[in-house]
C-alpha cells in the first residue's frame, strides 16, 4: 500500500521537562549538528530549561491567583486560610503573607537565589549553595499543583502515575492540562511552535525516567495543537525500551515513530521527504530501529510495530556502572547509553590513538567509519541555565573503551568501541568554545579513553573540563596528573564501586585496589577533585565486603572530593544470564529494573539500612557527602572544586 509523503517537514527537537536545568541538552544539540552539515535546518528547544524559568519567572511572583491562563502560578498557603487584602495591599502582596516562615523566605530570595546560582562565588559557599537550592526546591513544592505530583529541580514524581507503566504515560498525554508545565506549554511551547511552517515534524529526546510523564504529558499537548504534526520519540529510554526482551509498541495513535539508537538518518529523511522511505514498507536508509505506531493521521492502517533494520552502529555513551544501575539514577540519569540520548554520543572514526584508546587498552576494538559532525549550541542562550557560566557537554567517543564490567549494558550489548579522531576533537572544541565562550567542558564519554586523557595534557583545549575516567595506572602518575591538571582538568568521576578487592573482580571492574589508593592520592596532589562513585548491594557483595568499602573510603577521605552513594538494582537484559532468582518490581510494562534474591542474604532491605546507618553517618563519609552539592550532585561539582574562583588553565 502507498502511504501518502508529503514533501520536506519542517523539523523541531525538543528536550522535555525534567532534568537538571544546568546545561544545555547535549542530544538534540548532537542532531542539529548532523542536520545542519547535510544541509537540513530544525528549530531546538529546550522545553525544561525553559520550563523551570517559566515556572521561577515573573508570573510566580506577580501574578494573582486564579488569572486566566495563569492559574496555580503561586504557591500554595497550605492549610492557612486566607488573609483578606489590606487596602492598598496588592494580590501578590496579600499571597504572600500567606504563606508559611519558609515559603514566604524562598520567594522573597528568588530573584538573589537565580542570579547567586549563576555567579561562582555561591560555589564556594556550602551553606548558602544548600540554602538557594532547598528553596527553589521548597518553591517548586509548593506549586498548587495536584497533591500527588512532586516537582523538584532534577525529579518529578506523581503518586497517581508511573513513568514505567505505558497506560499511565498515555493517561498523561490524555491530560496535559493536570501537568504542572502545563502553562508553559500554552505560553511558553505554543507561540513558538505556531510559527514554523507545516508540514511540520516534532522530535521528542527522551532519555531520564524523570521527563517520562511530564514528555507524555507535552506530546498530549501537541497532538491537540497539532494534530496533522507527525511526532517522533527517541532518546535513550525510548531505545532502553524497544530493546527489552518482547517489547512492544505501546503508544499507538499517540506517536508516529518511535525510534532506538541513531536518530540522524531517521530526521534527515524526515525533513527531506517527510516519510518516504521511512513509512513504506518501513524501510529508511539510515542507522536506527524504526516503530512505527501510526502511520499516517490519515491512515487507518493497524500499526506496524516491527523493528526495521537493525542499527548500523549504536552511539552508546554515558555514565559508568553507577549510572547505570543504582537507585539514584532512578529520576535524574539516563536510564540507558543508546544513541539519541542527552549525552550526545559522538561518532566517528577510530581516533585519538593509533591503535586503541591507549596505554593498557585492553578493552574492545575500535570501530571505523561513521559520519560525525559537530554539536551545535547555537539555539540555547546560557542565561537559561543555572550555573556560573556556559557549559559545553561533548563526547568524544561511542561507546567504551573497557566494555567488561558485569551488568553493564555496553558489555552485553557488545557495543563498539567508537573514539572520534582527535584531531576532530580538538576540532570541534576549538569551534564550540569561540561560540559559547564555555566555562566549563562536561564530556560525556562513558569513560574518557588514556589516550583522550593523553592528548588533552598534551594540548590544553583552554577551558576547565571534567568527565568520567576508569581508574588506570595512567592517573596513578602524580607527573601526568599534574600535567592533567595544568590543562584544565577540574574534576574526574571514578566508578569504584567496592572497596573489596573480591567484589570488584567478581565485577569485572578491572580496579585494583592498591592503584585506586594512589590515583586518589595523585589526583589530590594534582589539585584534581575525585568524584568517588559507590555501588551497594551487587550480588558478590555481603555486609562483610561493604565495611571494607566504607574502610577504604574512611581511609581515603581527604582525597576524596564528592561520593555517589547508590545501591544496586539488576537490569533486566541481565536477569536471564545473572543465575539469580529475579521477579518483577512491579506491574510497570516499561519497567528496566527487576528483584533478586540475593545469593549471600544481602537484601534490598539490610542495604538500606547500613547505607543508612554505617555508610552516610560514619564521619568521614558524611563530611564528603555534606560538601557534595545536592540536586545538581556532579554537575555542579567542578565550580564547587574550582573554588568558586576562576581557573585558568594553560592553553
Ligand atoms: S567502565 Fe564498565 S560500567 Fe562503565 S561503561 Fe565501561 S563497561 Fe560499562
Amino acid at each position: 500500500m502507498q502511504i501518502p509523503t508529503a514533501p520536506g517537514a519542517h523539523l523541531v527537537l525538543i528536550h522535555p521537562p525534567v532534568s537538571k536545568p544546568c546545561e544545555p541538552p547535549a542530544g538534540i544539540a548532537r542532531l542539529a549538528g548532523y542536520l545542519e552539515a547535510q544541509g537540513v535546518s530544525c528549530d531546538l528547544i529546550d522545553a525544561n530549561s525553559e520550563g523551570f524559568r517559566f515556572l521561577f519567572g515573573p508570573a510566580l511572583r506577580f501574578e494573582e491567583v486564579g488569572s486566566p491562563g495563569r492559574r496555580g502560578m503561586y504557591p500554595a498557603a497550605e492549610g492557612r486560610s486566607e488573609r483578606v487584602k489590606a487596602p492598598g495591599e496588592t494580590t501578590a502582596e496579600r499571597n504572600l503573607t500567606n504563606l508559611d516562615t519558609w515559603t514566604r523566605r524562598a520567594m522573597r530570595n528568588l530573584d538573589r537565589h537565580l542570579r547567586d546560582l549563576r555567579s561562582s562565588p555561591l560555589y564556594s559557599q556550602p551553606d548558602r549553595y544548600r540554602r538557594a537550592i532547598a528553596d527553589l526546591g521548597r518553591i517548586l513544592a509548593c506549586l498548587p499543583y495536584r497533591r500527588e505530583v512532586v516537582l523538584g529541580l532534577a525529579d518529578y514524581q506523581d503518586g497517581e502515575l508511573s513513568p514505567v507503566r505505558s497506560r499511565d504515560l498515555l493517561a498523561a498525554a490524555g491530560h496535559p492540562e493536570k501537568n504542572p508545565f502545563y502553562p508553559y506549554f500554552i505560553s511558553g511551547l505554543a507561540p513558538r511552535l505556531a510559527v514554523v511552517a507545516p508540514p511540520l515534524a516534532i522530535g521528542i529526546s527522551l532519555n531520564y525516567l524523570s521527563q517520562a510523564l511530564c514528555a507524555f504529558a507535552m506530546i498530549g499537548f501537541l497532538r491537540t495543537r497539532h494534530p496533522q504534526t507527525r511526532i517522533v520519540l527517541g532518546g535513550g529510554l525510548v531505545t532502553s525500551w524497544l530493546r527489552r526482551p518482547h517489547a512492544r509498541d505501546p503508544f499507538d495513535g499517540l506517536v508516529d515513530n518511535l525510534v532506538a539508537g541513531p536518530g540522524e538518518e531517521f530526521l534527515l529523511n524526515l525533513a527531506k521527504n517527510c516519510g518516504s522511505g521511512i513509512r513504506e514498507g518501513g524501510h529508511h536508509s539510515g542507522g536506527g530501529e524504526i516503530w512505527d505506531t501510526m502511520v499516517s493521521r490519515d491512515d487507518n492502517r493497524k500499526p506496524a510495530a516491527r523493528s526495521i533494520q537493525a542499527p548500523a552502529y549504536d552511539m552508546t555513551v554515558v555514565h559508568d556502572t553507577t549510572a547505570i544501575h543504582s537507585d539514584l539514577v532512578s529520576h535524574d540519569a539516563p536510564v540507558s547509553r543508546v544513541c539519541w540520548s542527552d549525552n550526545g554520543a559522538a561518532s566517528g572514526r577510530a581516533g585519538l590513538a593509533d591503535n586503541g584508546p591507549g596505554p593498557g587498552w585492553t578493552g574492545a576494538e575500535a570501530r571505523p567509519e561513521v559520519v560525525s559532525s559537530c554539536p551545535d549550541y547555537r539555539a540555547f542562550p546560557g542565561e537559561l541555565y543555572l550555573a556560573p557560566g556556559p557549559i559545553l557537554p561533548y563526547s568524544a567517543a561511542a561507546g567504551c573503551w573497557w566494555r567488561r564490567c558485569r551488568f553493564c549494558p555496553e558489555t552485553a550489548e557488545r557495543n563498539p568501541y567508537r573514539p572520534l579522531p582527535a584531531e576532530k576533537v580538538f576540532a570541534d572544541l576549538d569551534r564550540l568554545t569561540k561560540e559559547m565562550n564555555p566555562a566549563l567542558i562536561h564530556f560525556l564519554d562513558n569513560a574518557m579513553s588514556p589516550a583522550l586523557l593523553a592528548a588533552l595534557a598534551r594540548h590544553p583545549v583552554g577551558v576547565p573540563w571534567y568527565g568520567f575516567a576508569r581508574i588506570t595506572e595512567q592517573l596513578a602518575a602524580p607527573k601526568f596528573c599534574r600535567r592533567l591538571r595544568d590543562s584544565g582538568c577540574i574534576m574526574l568521576k571514578l566508578g569504584l564501586e567496592s572497596g573489596d578487592q573480591r567484589v570488584l573482580d567478581a565485577l569485572d571492574k578491572g580496579i585494583d585496589l592498591k592503584t585506586a589508593s594512589r590515583v586518589l592520592w595523585s589526583l589530590k596532589a594534582a589539585g584534581i577533585a575525585a568524584y568517588v562513585y559507590l555501588l551497594f548491594g551487587t550480588p558478590a557483595e555481603d555486609r562483610e565486603a561493604a565495611r571494607r568499602t566504607v574502610e577504604f573510603v574512611a581511609a581515603h577521605s581527604t582525597a576524596i572530593g564528592f561520593l555517589n552513594i547508590a545501591l544496586f538494582n539488576l537490569p533486566a537484559f541481565a536477569a536471564a544470564v545473572s543465575g539469580l532468582a529475579t521477579r518483577t518490581f512491579s506491574d510497570g510494562d516499561l519497567s528496566l529494573y527487576v528483584d533478586f534474591d540475593h545469593p549471600r542474604g544481602w537484601s534490598r532491605r539490610e542495604v538500606r539500612r547500613f547505607l543508612a546507618g554505617e555508610v552516610k553517618r560514619h564521619p568521614a563519609i558524611a563530611a564528603i557527602l555534606r560538601r557534595t552539592p545536592p540536586v545538581f550532585t556532579s554537575n555542579h561539582a567542578p565550580f564547587t572544586a574550582m573554588g568558586g574562583g576562576s581557573f585558568t588553565p594553560s592553553s
